[in-house]
């Protein structure tokens, strides 16, 4: 009896050595992982990992039935439990703290707490960020002459910073310094250094997740890192360096955007739709259509036997089908449940600033909801786009547009405008959807477009107005030619051509096409308007089977409007009456004439321009278009 109790009281003692690890992680790269931690993860039966800053590849190592928790969603009375449960069990935690556990760790309290619990634990190091970003930089924190010191530090957030090591105090000892947890206050960050005595041209560095495939390192300056890196829009999972060492030896003045370690993914800007069940295929085959360039996925057995090559009948599983869409396309569109895609599309999302737009759209086409990279990636813009052209709705969620942004790609379809230049239209869009600065001037055409304007797209009285007030991009709707000081002005334009030019035309027998053509672009130009927008060239009836005006208007999409002569007879004091046209057709002119009837008025905006075998006459249409 005696002897039993004792075996029993034995093994309750020997299920208490379980064992719990802080593991140093390493900055994200899961080659920079210690040996002791792996062999630890590869045989630990509970492992708790620190949420997005560990590299899910780390996860790997662990044994597959292992117990896996994520530390994000867990307060430390949580985390804890899970440790006692686990050690009263006999079993081994490997608790993953991002770089190295003695920095910003939260290790302390953990520790402890296990030791009022008498629940033994040690401490495993690992590879700091702080050291990973110096790596991506290419150079020292300490170097003779210049520093034999680094200081980590931070500025305050949630968790105060003792007053003694404010740090502008710290900072006048010009020594390295590497801020951890303080991007997201770089201009505090800058104020303090400058305090401190540093000069505006001291070299300073953000590298944003270093050791991760999408490392980014923005060198610059204390006068423009802040801008430097508000625009990559970097807050988060990067570390500032300020260093005199940067400034020597070093490539620190050459800002470049990636590091080495990064290249980024080559995606074609084609979107990619992906469809999982028969309906969703019907919609995605209607949005394929409409969807200009895109790439349709289907299942095979859903698709009508002659497809396009732009389009791909699968049979292997959806999770395929998304994984390979991710890497290849910078844009996809799901036509399936939200969830199957943010399961299917976890591992493998990254950041903001490179993973795909990722747009999901209910098999009815009636929700078009960003799910990712709405910003930047421009999934915002995307969804709305199709809910455009599907006649749905957007389902936009990130802060700051829950606006719909005017989609201006598709404003001269709507309204019928010709786009004279396209080629800035994606970086266009980019500036709107991203909120810099957009410039609007607009002096002809349907205007509704422009009720819903978001605050930082602003429109100006004249093309002089928006040139001084410089915009990051603009819009222009006008048939004016554009002064060439507005394309050096800013640096990403689109210009739409409104039809609102009629343009009146009187010509010889027999006169050349080329010579009609001319003679019309010639009077515009002088005028300084776009032949782009003509709305229609109008004649006499007696002209109406000229060859070279036919011609003419084939050749150029000219729409071609023909008055007949008792028309034309209706027009009185026309500021250059013809006698030529008198005498031969009976009529006081053919051009002028032409001209206001065609655009509804009774003033010619160019009066007769004589060639040597065409006249023009330009009006402008009365009625907006
Ligand atoms: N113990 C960690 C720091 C944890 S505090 C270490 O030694 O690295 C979290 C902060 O660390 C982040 O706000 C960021 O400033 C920094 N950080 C963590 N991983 C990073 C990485 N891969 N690249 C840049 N900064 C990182």
């Amino acid at each position: 009896m005696i002897a039993i109790l004792k075996l029993e009281t034995l093994n309750s003692k020997l299920k208490m050595t379980g064992h719990i690890y802080f593991i140093g992680a390493g900055p994200g790269d899961p080659d920079l992982l210690t040996l002791k931690a792996q062999k630890i993860i590869a045989t630990a039966d509970v492992v708790i990992y620190a949420g997005s800053l560990v590299n899910p590849a780390i996860l790997a190592h662990a044994r597959p039935n292992a117990e896996i928790h994520n530390s994000a969603g867990l307060n430390l009375t949580a985390q804890i439990e899970i440790m006692r449960a686990a050690a009263a069990q006999g079993k081994t935690v490997a608790r993953l703290h991002t770089g190295d556990p003695t920095l910003y760790g939260a290790t302390m309290e953990q520790m402890r707490a296990l030791e009022r619990l008498a629940i033994p634990y040690s401490v495993v190091p690992g590879v700091s960020s702080a050291f990973a970003a110096t790596a991506a930089l290419k150079t020292e924190l300490t170097a003779p002459g210049q520093t034999q010191t680094v200081i980590f530090t931070r500025m305050p957030g949630r968790t105060p910073v003792p007053d003694a090591e404010r740090l502008r105090d710290l900072a006048a000892h010009h020594t390295s310094i590497v801020l951890f947890l303080s991007t997201g206050m770089i201009a505090q960050v800058v104020d303090e250094l400058l305090a401190a005595g540093y000069s505006p041209h001291t070299p300073i560095a953000v590298v944003y997740r270093a050791g991760w495939d999408d490392e980014l390192v923005l060198r610059g300056t204390l006068k423009t890192i802040t801008a430097r890196t508000e625009a990559a829009e970097i807050t988060h999972q990067a570390l500032i360096i300020v260093s005199p060492v940067l400034g020597k030896d070093s490539p620190a003045i050459n800002s470049h955007l990636y590091g080495t370690a990064f290249t980024p993914p080559s995606r074609t800007d084609r979107p990619a739709i992906v469809t999982l069940t028969r309906r969703g295929t019907e919609t995605g085959l209607r949005l394929h259509r409409l969807l200009a360039d895109s790439r349709l996925y289907a299942p095979a057995r859903f698709l009508p036997a002659d497809q396009s090559a732009d389009t791909t009948g699968y049979t292997v599983s959806v999770r395929q089908v998304l994984h390979d869409a991710f890497r290849r396309h910078s844009a996809m569109i799901c036509i399936m449940a939200s969830g199957i895609v943010v399961r299917e599309l976890a591992p493998l999302l990254r950041s903001k600033h490179t993973d795909p737009a990722v747009v999901v759209l209910d098999e009815q086409g009636r929700n078009a909801i960003s799910l990712l990279s709405g910003h930047k990636g421009g999934a915002n813009f995307l969804a709305q786009r199709i809910a455009h052209l599907l006649g749905g709705r957007a389902v936009l969620t990130t802060a700051s547009d829950g606006q719909q942004l005017p989609p201006l790609d598709l404003l001269g379809e709507k309204y019928g405008w010709q786009l004279e230049s396209g080629e800035d239209m994606t970086a266009v869009i980019a500036a709107l959807v991203n909120g810099e600065t957009v410039g609007i001037f607009q002096d002809n055409g349907d205007e509704t477009w422009l009720t819903d304007l978001p605050p930082h797209a602003t429109r100006y009285p004249t093309v002089e107005a928006l040139i001084a007030a410089r915009p990051n991009a603009a819009v222009i709707i006008s048939p004016r030619i554009l002064p060439a000081e507005l394309h050096r002005a800013i640096p990403r334009i689109i210009v739409y051509r409104p039809p609102v030019l009629a343009v009146g035309v009187g010509c010889n027998r027999g006169t050349p096409a080329d010579d009609i053509i001319a003679a019309v672009e010639k009077t515009l130009m002088q005028a300084g308007l776009s032949p782009l927008s003509i709305a229609t060239v109008a004649t006499i009836d007696a002209k109406a089977d000229e060859a070279g005006l036919l011609a003419a208007c084939r050749q150029k999409n000219w729409r071609l409007q023909i008055f007949t002569r008792a028309e034309i007879s209706t027009v009185e004091d026309l500021p250059n009456p013809s006698p030529w046209a008198m005498k031969s057709l009976g009529v006081p002119g053919v051009a002028e004439p032409a001209a206001l009837l065609a655009a509804e008025t009774k003033t010619l905006l160019i009066e007769k321009q004589k060639f040597t075998n065409v006249t023009v006459a330009v009006a402008r249409r009365a009625m907006k278009i």
